[in-house]
């Protein structure tokens, strides 16, 4: 069995055809994939598609998929032998498929999300993961990575995939998300420094991490959070996406009139 690379390879061909369409491909689509393993999902892609490059870890499986493709004189996929996380993506605009390879999943998520140049991405992950990216405040799974990826784009979970859809089946259950990005600027280190401080704390209350975060008195901490109309006593897992944005800007607020005194 091999597990290297997080190799979980698709079987079912019904699912591999529900993901593709989840990304309502059309000719001038230029998609990316990641990890196309031995090309299940590769294969129903390149003929709807513009151009396709997917980009595999694994020199075994990138030598098979390059015989296959130009065995059957597909021009229109570039296959690339690289980690993904290693790799410069340019600023052509894309789709983003993949099942992604669950071991260095939310890594590979963090990295596209902030792009500009991508417009929908349909990805599969652990089924427990998918929830945490598209929790929404109040719920348990709600974390840093569900502002992070709410911050850049609009979640949708599309279905569930049994383990026994693969080879080797997992032990957990799979889902399928589909993302929009919302084009959104970054947001500048203080908002997901404080976010990633205020849920490293979780089981504490907005006052006590804003306090630690700010390093200053509970008295002013207070007033900051008042000023957006929040409860001092509300856990972070209570607080939106725009609440903790709403801080933010008024902890930059107090910087500043702290800086000019
Ligand atoms: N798309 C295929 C394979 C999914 S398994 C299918 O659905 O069956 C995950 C794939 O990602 C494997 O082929 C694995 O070798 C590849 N992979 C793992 N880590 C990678 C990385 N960092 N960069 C690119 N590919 C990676």
């Amino acid at each position: 069995m091999r597990q290297k690379h997080g190799q979980n390879f698709l079987i079912d061909n019904n699912i591999a055809i529900n993901i593709i369409k989840a990304a309502n491909l059309d000719s001038k689509d230029n998609v990316l994939e990641i990890g196309p393993g031995n090309g299940i999902l590769t294969k129903l892609i390149h003929p709807k598609v513009n151009n396709l490059t997917a980009i595999e870890i694994d020199g075994t499986l990138f030598q098979q998929l390059r015989h296959y493709f130009s065995f059957h004189n597909i021009t229109n996929v570039e296959l690339i032998n690289k980690d993904f996380l290693k790799y410069d993506i340019d600023d052509i605009e894309r789709k983003f498929i993949s099942n992604l390879p669950y071991n260095v999943g939310t890594a590979i998520i963090q990295r596209i999300l902030p792009l500009q140049n991508w417009t929908t991405a349909v990805f599969m992950l652990q089924k427990e993961v998918i929830a945490r990216l598209a929790a929404k405040h109040g719920s348990k799974d709600y974390g840093y990575i569900s502002i992070f990826t709410s911050y850049y784009a609009d979640a949708e979970i599309l279905f569930d995939v049994s383990p026994k859809c693969f080879n080797p089946p997992p032990k957990v259950v799979s889902s399928v998300i589909k993302l929009k990005n919302k084009k959104s600027e970054y947001p500048d280190d203080v908002f997901f420094d404080f976010v990633k401080h205020a849920f490293s704390m979780r089981r504490k209350t907005i006052l006590n991490s804003l306090s630690s975060f700010c390093n200053i008195p509970k008295n002013d901490a207070s007033k900051i959070i008042e000023t957006c109309g929040l409860n001092v006593l509300l856990r972070p897992d209570k607080l939106s996406v725009s609440a903790f944005l709403s801080l933010t800007k008024e902890i930059k607020k107090y910087r500043i009139c702290r800086a000019e005194i």
